[in-house]
């Protein structure tokens, strides 16, 4: 397969499961958190398929297209490492969605990005809050929700805080 259709592939994914979760995150109260901004697509994205909720967004800096950038309450800055474990005073109440896209498509860096993460999610998810993500995940008060047909397996994990 081609890198593009490999691309594709994972796009298209994304997309699939965002909406997927739509339904289900909103019987769940809370914020929803991107963890990663880039260009901002996904974020533009969930802020059209969650009308109702507020949306965080995390990255070290702001670089995605002006047509979707975040307003300045909304955005926080830095190293998520940090700013996800000290953000509790801007974003109050506890997440019922944190969409993940910070994988560095290096194993080892995804290896030390699981581990200092998944402590720092548990802390900000409320219970029965979903967390999608293209890492694999240790969480041990969450259980792992089958994806929708059609996803490739591993891709993608979908996560529920019970
Ligand atoms: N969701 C984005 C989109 O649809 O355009 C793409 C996100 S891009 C793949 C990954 C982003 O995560 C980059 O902008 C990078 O700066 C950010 N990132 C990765 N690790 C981070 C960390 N530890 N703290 C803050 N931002 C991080």
């Amino acid at each position: 397969m081609s890198r593009l259709d490999s691309f594709i592939r994972r796009m298209t994914s994304q997309k699939i499961l965002l909406e997927y979760l739509v339904e289900k995150v909103n019987q769940v109260d809370g914020p929803v958190l991107e963890l990663g901004l880039g260009n901002g697509r996904t974020y533009d994205h969930l802020r059209e398929i969650y009308p109702e909720k507020e949306i965080f967004v995390f990255d070290f800096a702001m670089n995605c297209h002006p047509s979707c950038a975040p307003d300045a309450d909304h955005m926080i800055l830095g190293d998520i490492r940090d700013t996800l474990a000290f953000c509790e005073p801007r974003v109050g109440a506890k997440a019922s969605f944190a969409h993940i896209d910070i994988g560095s498509a290096d194993p080892t860096n995804d290896l030390a990005i699981v581990h200092w993460l998944a402590p720092l999610l548990n802390e900000r998810m409320a219970v029965g809050g979903f967390v999608l993500t293209a890492l694999k995940l240790e969480l041990s008060n969450f259980e792992t929700l089958d994806k929708p047909e059609g996803i490739h397996p591993g891709r993608y994990h979908i996560y529920r805080k019970v």
